[in-house]
């Protein structure tokens, strides 16, 4: 049984390389990582368990199917740390049945199954956060994805993260990156207050690049942030 969050979608993915791609979400409860912005410490907080519904791979299928209206599409398989639990019986039904799986995880745990994935999103998490990462574990989640389509994705609050992801793109050369601008105003319900800091923060991140020159990584907006601000289920 795999510890479940929720379950929402269709929706687009609103981050990374799969940007603006019509998916479900299956968010899994449970992290072993605090991140001080976390914006779904509802899916990742023990405290939070009692919202968390066990449920089995044909019964995630079937909700999925549910919200698909019984076509296949991309699954995201998020958290919390998705990579806690054992998510191989839920892609190789669904893969078995037409859906795709991309997976996104700050990198702490490896699993053998991630070669299953069709995407792997590995997200070290920076200083900002104040977690620590394991680059020995992210390097051997990176080695178990296999043949699966993987990238790097750092969130970027301050200089400091910047350089953080600068360094990432040292260890992880041959990897795509992705830098998203961070949102730390996870409580405001003023969108329109959420917009500007938003689209500030990405010309500030924007203007980072092009003073250094640094032309290699991709530069994304919270999108879903964007569209429908700091809303759950979207
Ligand atoms: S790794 Fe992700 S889910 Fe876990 S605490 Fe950090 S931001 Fe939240």
């Amino acid at each position: 049984m795999v510890r479940v969050s929720e379950i929402f979608g269709p929706t687009v993915q609103g981050e990374g390389p799969l940007i603006g791609k019509p998916t479900v979400f299956v968010r899994t409860g449970g992290c072993d990582y605090r991140c001080v912005w976390c914006d779904t410490m509802f899916a990742a907080l023990p405290e939070h368990s009692q919202t968390w519904a066990p449920m089995s791979a044909e019964e995630i299928l079937d909700q999925v199917k549910k919200l698909s209206g019984g076509q296949p599409i991309l699954i995201t398989l998020s958290g919390g740390n998705p990579a806690m639990q054992d998510l191989e019986p839920l892609i190789k039904l669904g893969k078995s049945q037409g859906f795709s799986f991309s997976l996104e995880t700050q990198g702490s745990i490896p699993r053998d199954w991630f070669s299953q994935l069709d995407w792997l999103f590995v997200s070290p998490k920076p200083p900002s956060s104040q977690e620590t990462p394991d680059w020995s574990q992210i390097e051997a989640c990176v080695n178990a994805a296999g043949s699966a389509d993987i990238a790097m994705k750092v969130p970027v609050f301050d200089e400091i993260d910047y350089e953080f992801a600068k360094s990432v793109e040292k260890r992880f050369p041959t990897l795509p990156l992705y830098l998203q601008v961070g949102n730390e105003q996870t409580s405001t319900e003023d969108t329109k207050a959420l917009h500007e800091h938003m689209i500030g923060r990405y010309r500030w991140l924007v203007d980072l690049i092009a003073r250094d020159q640094w032309y290699s990584p991709t530069i994304l907006p919270q999108l879903h942030a964007i569209i429908w601000g700091n809303e759950r289920k979207r």
